[in-house]
């Protein structure tokens, strides 16, 4: 039976650029934790008489977010103000792009689907309220913290091309891959650097017309996002199969209760009474700028997946964190060049090289895993030569024979040259199974060429376990 009813999500998605200063002013972007209303200025406090000035790196990062989105830049932009009245927001309007944004008309492509992308503008944060409160008293106060207030956002835009929880999510994880790999945000969702807010309809399947939509707000990771929109979707659908009409409005999400809920009646473009800002000149975008900043594109990040799986032989599960880090991109390619061993070389990166945070060499981590490779050393000692090798310079080999790292006598350190010089000697071992035992010494002879001051007594006995 087909489903009876299709899903319709657009997303509105909204993400901190990676800049030093405010979207208008000179205070510094602050970090969590930081004590509050401690980077705030007469601008971002919306004083009266002030005259905000356009951050250039902010512009920047949004042309290339939209450039990598295939976004169409419109010569001439403006900002304009939404006006409305909400205690983290002590202008009374947020200034933001309405009819004139820095982008229009791009595209995502997601495994095989083309998701439109209808803008990517730029616009300042509000500030935050902090909720604090006594349930026993029933007493509630709350506090403003300005810090984020003027912190410039990007807006990313979707036409409603997303249909399911699973494509919602996928398409948030793929932008957030992109915004890292072109090096323009962090996007970390849990530090509100992406917020996502889908909007959700549902209608019976054929239908022409859309369904009344609800936008969903507070969802702080994928995994919540995922399921908020499952529950949204279940409960239209019951509102409707019971003969109910869906209304038109924002819901929050409860991560601890699993629902969505209602938080107010959706605002229309109207009740924000944009007009352009008075105190910013309409830009005129230059052209010879906006094609600097699309040369300057890194290869993106699904363009470089499939290439890391097509001319490495990757699996994806190894392409995947080596094309969303340009930085470990680089170097597993540069590492490859030098003659490193594509596989392992993946594997020490995404194993150790990452979770470290240090970037060894190129040279020096091929050596690494040629050395372990050849079962020269141990994995355990290899994990740390790369250390010592990160910290000091010095090259692996160079540390191995100073540390005398190849004297191997423990049998968990033998086990892994052992397995080495089984899997590189299949017909020694097919012999020595077939009864002829003098096959073990073409074994031993491996081993011990690969690991010269193995205890050859443990290595031989060990030897042994492995082939009976
Ligand atoms: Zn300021």
């Amino acid at each position: 039976m087909p489903e009876p009813w299709q899903v319709v999500i657009g997303m509105e998605v909204h993400v901190q650029p990676r800049t030093r200063s405010k979207m208008f002013c000179g205070c510094a972007v602050s970090q969590l934790g930081a004590p509050p209303n401690s980077s705030v200025c007469e601008i971002c406090l919306g004083m009266p008489g002030v005259l905000p000035v356009i951050n250039r790196a902010a512009v920047e990062a949004c042309l290339k977010t939209a450039l990598a989105l295939n976004c169409e830049i419109p010569r001439h932009t403006k900002f304009d103000r939404k006006n409305y009245m909400y205690p983290d927001l002590p202008k009374g309007y947020q200034i933001s792009q309405y009819d004139l944004p820095l982008s229009v008309s791009g595209y995502l492509d997601l495994a095989g689907r083309r998701i439109r992308i209808r803008r990517v503008h730029l616009e300042e944060d509000t500030g935050k309220l902090v909720h604090a409160g006594d349930k026993l008293h029933r007493a509630r106060e709350s506090y403003v913290d300005l810090n984020r207030a003027g912190v410039p956002l990007m807006e990313i835009v979707t036409e409603p091309d997303l249909g399911s929880a699973d494509e919602a999510r996928l398409y948030a994880e793929e932008l957030q891959t992109l915004l890292r790999g072109i090096g323009v945000s962090d996007a970390d969702m849990e530090k509100g650097q992406l917020r996502a807010e889908p909007n959700i309809s549902v209608r019976r399947a054929g239908a022409d017309e859309l369904g009344v939509k609800t936008e969903l707000k507070n969802i702080n990771s994928f995994k919540a996002l995922h399921r908020a929109i499952l529950h949204e979707v279940e409960r239209q659908i019951a509102v409707l199969e019971s003969g109910g009409m869906v209304v038109q409005e924002t819901r929050g999400w409860s991560d601890a209760e699993q629902r969505t809920f209602s938080q107010r009646g959706k605002e229309f473009a109207e009740d924000y009474r944009y007009f352009p800002e008075p105190d910013l000149p309409p830009i005129e975008l230059d052209l010879v700028w906006v094609e600097e900043l699309r040369r300057s594109l890194p290869e993106l990040p699904a363009a470089r997946r499939a290439r890391l799986q097509e001319q490495y032989a990757l699996a994806a599960a190894d392409a995947v964190p080596l094309s969303e880090d340009r930085a470990l991109g680089d170097l597993f390619e540069a590492a490859a060049a030098a003659g490193a061993q594509p596989k392992p070389t993946a594997n020490w990166i995404i194993g150790e090289v990452a979770p470290s945070g240090k970037l060894p060499s190129a040279p020096h981590l091929a050596e690494l895993v040629q050395l372990v490779g050849d079962g020269r050393i141990t994995r355990d000692q290899g994990r740390e030569v790369l250390r010592e090798s990160v910290e000091s310079g010095e090259s692996p080999s160079a540390i191995v024979a100073r540390r005398g790292f190849a004297q191997v006598s423990s049998e968990s350190e033998l086990a892994s040259i052992v397995d080495a010089v089984l899997a590189a000697n299949p017909k020694a071992v097919e012999d020595y199974r077939a009864g002829k035992k003098q096959a073990i010494q073409a074994l031993m002879a491996d081993l011990r060429k690969r690991a010269p001051q193995a205890n050859p007594k443990v290595a031989s006995d060990l030897l042994l376990k492995r082939l009976r």
